[in-house]
């Protein structure tokens, strides 16, 4: 069996983000990679938001940014700018496209379907795959969205609504977003934070429908594209990095009180390409052990306050969407975190703080 230097298991976002920066950075001319993918067909399967707090390789995906946006509550709207930041949004079939054609052009990388296919006993190995079931009863991001096309213009496509908590929280945290791309189509996703067992949360296409006619007026439209996801809001039991290492979602990547990940993927893969020499012996990459200590507490606050937390978001909010930015994509200094820290209700915020 074929052996290979370097071996990623997974060639979805993580695979392929490090697949690729290690090809455009030249360390595969004399190198070979193998990359394990059991899926069939690529196609556009989700839509990768984030806020732009640094280049990344994938300018030429995004399908639409936005300088402004919107956070509601049932009693306080709010519009803010971002020009510094941009919010944009990655179309992954775009992104898979692009990635693909890079790759096929050097004959050092193959793609298997099975790790069993390929001898990897001396490779380096990138894995972006979970081990096992994960917990479904603790806290998950779930959602689904749909890119709607709508006979009229309805949408104000300079301004991409965030978070929108006016409509039905059944105890847990819910709200929908609309990443208006252009004047009649739009991307609408309806977002819980709460575990992943209790189906009656999982009703996602009538909320969709009843959001899209009753909140949001519009009667009339063609469904274009559909999405649905779910990410644990936790980290697995045991990243065991050492003989592999984990990449992607199952590496950490993911800040978990917001479920942002792509950015993260992006950062991770230029660190592993930077370091690859000498990979086995550098400091483990993480996104902040900060953030992860906050992030805890903040979690912890949801899970036992979720009627709090649309006035907790909004309240966030009220620091400059500068500040609020570079804390929720893990770019935020000790000024930031404080200015965030003063707009939080404290009492509760301490008690979490002490049962942790
Ligand atoms: C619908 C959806 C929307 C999202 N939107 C955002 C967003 O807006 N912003 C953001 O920052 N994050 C978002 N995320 C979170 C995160 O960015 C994505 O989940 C991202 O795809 C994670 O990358 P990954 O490589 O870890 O996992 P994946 O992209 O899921 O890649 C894992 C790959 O492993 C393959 N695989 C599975 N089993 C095996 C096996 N046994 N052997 C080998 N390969 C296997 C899969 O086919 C897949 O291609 C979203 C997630 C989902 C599901």
């Amino acid at each position: 069996m074929k052996e290979f230097d370097y071996v990623i298991i997974g060639g979805g976002c993580a695979g392929l983000s490090l697949a690729y920066e290690l090809e455009i950075n030249d360390k595969l001319i004399n190198k070979s990679l193998a990359i394990i993918e059991p899926r069939e067909e690529y196609k556009r399967d989700k839509t990768w938001s984030f806020w732009k707090v640094f280049d990344h390789n994938f300018e030429d995906c995004v399908i639409k940014s936005w300088n402004n946006f919107t956070i509601n509550t049932k009693e306080n709207s709010k519009e803010l700018t971002n020009k510094d930041f941009p919010y944009q949004s990655i179309d992954s079939g775009k992104f898979y496209d692009k990635i693909h054609s890079k790759l096929a052009r050097n004959s050092n990388i193959n793609f298997y379907e099975n790790l069993n296919d390929i001898n990897s006993e001396n490779s380096i190995i990138f894995n972006s795959v979970f081990e096992g079931d994960l917990n479904k009863s603790n806290l998950w991001q779930h959602f689904q969205g749909i890119e709607i096309e709508t006979t009229k213009d309805v949408f104000n496509e300079e301004i991409m609504n965030l978070m929108d908590f006016n409509c039905e929280q059944r105890n847990q945290v819910h709200f929908f977003y609309t990443l208006p791309f252009r004047k009649n189509r739009a991307l609408i996703e309806t977002t819980w934070l709460s575990d992943f067992k209790d189906r009656s949360f999982m009703d996602y296409d009538q909320q969709l429908e009843s959001y899209i006619k009753i909140n949001l007026g519009i009667k009339n439209y063609n469904l274009k594209f559909k999405e649905k996801g779910a990410i644990p809001l936790f980290y697995p039991a045991k990243i065991k990095d050492g003989l592999v290492i984990n990449i992607g979602s199952a590496g950490g990547m993911t800040r978990l009180s917001t479920g942002y990940t792509f950015l993260n993927i992006q950062e991770h893969s230029k660190y592993i390409t930077n370091n690859i020499d000498i990979i086995k012996k550098v400091k483990k990459f993480n996104i902040g052990k900060k953030y992860e200590f906050l992030d805890k507490i903040f979690l912890r606050v949801l899970k036992n306050n979720p009627e709090k937390m649309p006035d907790i978001f909004f309240k966030m909010f009220q620091c400059s969407p500068d500040t609020v930015i570079k804390f929720l994509s893990n770019k935020s200094n000790m000024f930031d975190d404080l200015k965030i820290i003063s707009k939080m209700p404290k009492l509760i915020f301490l008690k979490a703080l002490f049962k942790s």
